[in-house]
């Protein structure tokens, strides 16, 4: 479990950011909740007086662009983010009443990517984000 974060940190590191204890606590709260957190549940889950909410949405912010991180969005439009698990890129397929998450592997990203390229677009990215009621909630 831990392992994930040294892996993230180690990512981090060969990106030239520094690791911080506030970084390092950012991760290990994400990495122990399998479901995807907002900024503000993260910054909750933190030990107390780890940093401002402010420093920790920041945080993730630098964590996504440095692909450790990926971010998702709820029904009600809350970003969310969650490790990138040390490997691929997936999506989440989320209970909205108990909030609980599974991953799924299934992606239209390849598809996306031709189709914005055919619009002369580089660099595309794209979030997905499955709902419904799961089956102790239904
Ligand atoms: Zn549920
Ligand atoms: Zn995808």
């Amino acid at each position: 479990m831990s392992n994930l974060v040294e892996e993230s940190l180690e990512k981090l590191r060969a990106l030239g950011l520094r690791v911080t204890d506030q970084r390092r606590a950012i991760l290990s709260a994400l990495v122990r909740s399998e479901a995807p957190k907002s900024a503000e549940e993260t910054h909750a889950a933190l030990p107390v007086d780890t940093c401002d909410p402010v420093t920790a949405y920041r945080c993730l912010e630098q964590f996504e662009k440095a692909g450790v991180v990926e971010r998702g969005v709820r029904e009600n439009g809350t970003k969310v983010y969650c490790l990138s698990h040390g490997h691929e890129h997936h999506h989440h397929l989320t209970c909205r009443k108990c909030g609980i998450a599974e991953k799924i592997d299934l992606c239209m990203g390849p598809e996306l990517e031709k189709a914005a390229e055919g619009f002369g677009y580089t660099e595309v990215s794209h979030v997905m984000e499955v709902f419904g009621l799961c089956p102790s909630c239904a």
